[in-house]
């Protein structure tokens, strides 16, 4: 029986992962551009600071965490997201204490969820955390930041969409009115909605269940609840927006699948992925580092989901990354392929440091020619017992219709460089 590979978790296969390497290359660059520095974290933390962050309630937290036991009978969980390990590690080594950090970390995260196109239970995110800092200035920083990415990739369907979720003090508040809505409809709700009711309303309004749709639509939104102090940063942000010219549109129904966000939540969507539509999101979680014990200390922060990010590129025509060499060496004759070895070492060194494929386990002229072509090599170099006493090379353009020449051997890294460089 063929070994099968654990459900909604994919291998990215060689024809896709220069297309991966190239676009987190791209992201990595920009935010890097922007002061962000890597924090690399374990895949692996106590089921607790999970709870504790994202929230019983959430959809996240109640049904699609890997949780186990290790053999010291402490419960771990495979990370689901990257946000409250960053807080975490920022507590654990002291790095928020009257200090300010831009921090980035990349790598698979975990859920329990039903897999389907975009949707997958190992994926991969890309994340941006600011701690230290207390907006609006950084919060449209991180947003521009993404727009920069979008140009660069030449992305083009997408848009922004930005809520605010206001301070705790003005959530209060609107708790009550949300309450109060949904109590009078409590006969429509489901399940999950009616066990919300009671301990989190406003995980009500990130329900998926398609029936409920029509009551959320009608509930009382947030914007509408805003004390003065969450209106000056919401303002404050779309200024800065308008400013940088960045459109956007406010999407008061925005409300984000986990408990810590605060004042600005936003989300980079997509009309060209059917419903998994969201690349880029994120928030404020002012309260979170405060909560898992550190000194409070504002933050915000952003998650790309890969997957969606390659699917989306390849929409929007984004020409598919090859990892085909520069060269392949064709040597046949019983002195061509030591000779072969030095002549490929000699192209993969310093200045030229070509891509080079070494014909390996012989073949007829013929089949490693046809080796050759089939790689994508741009061109093949071609060692014969004749070409090896004269110290030379038949070079071969395999792209185009240019004729093979004889090259000197010490001449062959100079002259393919030349012509790759044309
Ligand atoms: P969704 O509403 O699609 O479930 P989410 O709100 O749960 O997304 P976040 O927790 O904010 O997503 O994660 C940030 C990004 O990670 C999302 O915008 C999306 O691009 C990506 N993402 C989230 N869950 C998955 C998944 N199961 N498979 C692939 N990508 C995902
Ligand atoms: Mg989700």
């Amino acid at each position: 029986m063929k070994p099968k590979a654990v459900r909604g978790m994919n291998d990215i296969l060689p024809q896709d992962s220069a297309t991966w390497r190239y676009l987190e290359s791209v992201v990595r660059e920009v935010v890097q551009s922007y002061g962000y520095k890597e924090i690399r974290l374990p895949l692996l933390e106590y089921t607790e600071l999970f709870q504790r962050s994202i929230g019983d309630e959430t959809d996240i937290v109640a049904k699609e965490m890997y949780t186990f036991l290790d053999r010291n009978e402490e419960s771990l969980t495979l990370r689901p997201e990257a946000t409250a390990s960053m807080v975490r590690a920022g507590i654990t080594n002291g790095l928020l204490h009257n200090q300010r950090q831009k921090l980035w970390t990349a790598g698979p995260m975990f859920r329990y969820e039903k897999p389907q196109k975009g949707r997958y239970r190992q994926f991969h995110q890309f994340d941006v955390e600011a701690m230290g800092y207390p907006g609006p200035d950084v919060d449209a920083e991180l947003i521009i930041m993404c727009a920069r990415m979008w140009q660069r990739l030449e992305l083009s369907r997408l848009t922004l969409e930005i809520n605010s979720l206001g301070t705790p003090d003005s959530r209060v508040t609107y708790r009550a009115a949300l309450l109060n809505y949904f109590s009078t409809v409590k006969s429509g709700l489901d399940e999950d909605s009616i066990r919300r009711l009671g301990k989190n309303p406003l995980r009500i309004l990130d329900s998926k269940n398609p029936e409920m749709q029509e009551l959320i639509e009608a509930a009382p939104v947030m914007l509408d609840y805003l004390d003065a102090e969450s209106l000056a940063h919401f303002a404050g942000l779309r200024a800065l927006l308008d400013a940088a010219e960045v459109p956007y549109t406010v999407n008061p129904r925005l409300v984000r699948g986990l408990d810590y966000y605060n004042l600005t939540v936003f989300e980079w969507v997509t009309d060209a992925l059917g419903s998994q539509g969201a690349v880029c999101s994120g928030g404020r979680y002012d309260g979170l580092v405060e909560k898992l014990g550190g000194r409070s200390t504002p933050a915000i922060g952003w998650a790309m989901g890969i997957e969606r990010l390659v699917a989306l590129y390849e929409a929007c025509g984004g020409e598919k990354q090859g990892e085909a060499p520069d060269v392949y060496i064709v040597a046949v004759g019983e002195n061509a392929l030591g000779r072969g070895f030095a002549v490929a070492e000699s192209l993969r060194d310093g200045n030229s440091a070509l891509r080079v494929d070494l014909n390996l386990g012989g073949g007829s002229f013929k089949s490693q020619l046809k080796r050759a072509d089939k790689c994508g090599a741009a061109y093949a170099v071609i060692l014969g017992d004749d070409e090896v006493a004269r110290n030379e090379a038949g070079l071969k353009p395999l792209r185009t219709d240019e004729d093979q020449l004889s090259v000197p051997l010490d001449d062959l890294a100079k002259i393919i460089g030349e012509r790759l460089a044309r």
